[in-house]
């Protein structure tokens, strides 16, 4: 249906994004091609050490599943978006395909090791995340193609994950939001991967940050330096929710406090996180 009907044609998922552009006539699209229609377009499964999400899976279908359980970035990622309504409603295909520099997916994705799989009438392509999305709102997928799934591969032993974002109420997007997946090898942080959110066009992967943690013991001077780290490789905007100034500080000690939670989940603990309102 897109390649018939061209440009004209928009995709509808859960409409959390695009019904709320189309209401402010930001987008006019003459035919929508709605997603809820196709079968088999929701699921949540493991396969070959990897965890695959259909497109259409909702952000509360993920908050619940036992995946979620499993690997708690994920929940704390899906359980902090927006309300229950937009929860109930808005996608994960959704979520990566419109590109926010605000969404809270793929900042969390960029920790996980993931791959985007998009079809379209010449087959099927499969492209790894930091490809897949080319700059705020822009991404590789061709106009007639879609997002048919998710696929990140599962975190190994001993290795825990944490996403904080800052806003100011369940409605908004963050101010600003840090993701952190750590490998541990006793008291040492064997493998670190950090993104961060809402302060660049696109989710930052601050890689000093990483390098501060390599290798290290998680003390408080490993932590301050690889926070001082995402500061500098912050390039926020300054606009209603702060300053340029306070979004950079605000994500080196979010990113603090995750490195914390992902350290001790590492460990097995159970530590309940997630979005911290002002
Ligand atoms: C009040 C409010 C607050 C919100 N707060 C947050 C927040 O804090 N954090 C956050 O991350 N998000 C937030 N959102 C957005 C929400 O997460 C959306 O669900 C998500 O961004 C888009 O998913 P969707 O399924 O609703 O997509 P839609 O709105 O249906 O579509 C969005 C775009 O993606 C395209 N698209 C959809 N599915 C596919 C697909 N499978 N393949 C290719 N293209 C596709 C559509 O054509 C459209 O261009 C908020 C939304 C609202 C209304």
């Amino acid at each position: 249906m897109l390649s018939q009907l061209g440009d004209d044609a928009k995709l509808l998922a859960g409409g959390q994004s695009l019904i709320p552009l189309m209401k402010l006539r930001f987008a006019n699209p003459k035919y929508l091609v709605d997603l809820n229609f196709v079968p088999g377009a929701s699921y949540i499964k493991e396969s070959k050490g990897s965890l695959c999400v259909g497109a259409l899976t909702r952000h509360a279908e993920l908050e619940h599943s036992a995946v979620s359980a499993k690997i708690p970035i994920i929940h704390d990622c899906a359980a902090g978006i927006a309300d229950v309504q937009v929860r109930n409603r808005g996608t994960i295909g959704g979520s990566v395909a419109e590109a926010d520099p605000s969404g809270d997916w793929a900042v969390v994705l960029s920790t996980l090791s993931t791959t985007i799989s998009c079809v379209g009438k010449n087959g099927k392509r499969e492209i790894p995340l930091d490809q897949f999305i080319a700059d705020a709102y822009t991404t590789a997928l061709e106009h007639d193609e879609i997002v048919s799934e998710v696929r990140v591969k599962l975190p190994a032993k001993h290795s825990g994950g944490a996403y904080l974002a800052f806003k100011r109420a369940a409605p908004v997007y963050p101010t600003a939001s840090a993701a952190v997946q750590l490998t541990m090898e006793g008291d040492i942080c064997k493998d670190a991967s950090i993104a961060l959110g809402c302060v660049g066009l696109v989710p930052i992967r601050p890689r000093d940050a990483e390098a501060a943690l390599r290798g290290q013991p998680l003390n408080p001077s490993t932590l301050a330096r690889a926070s001082e780290a995402a500061e500098r490789a912050a390039d926020p905007q300054p606009d209603m929710r702060g300053s340029a100034e306070y979004k950079r500080k605000l994500v080196g000690s979010l990113l603090k406090r995750a490195i914390e939670i992902a350290a001790r989940r590492a460990r097995g603990e159970q530590v309940v996180a997630g979005h911290i309102y002002a």
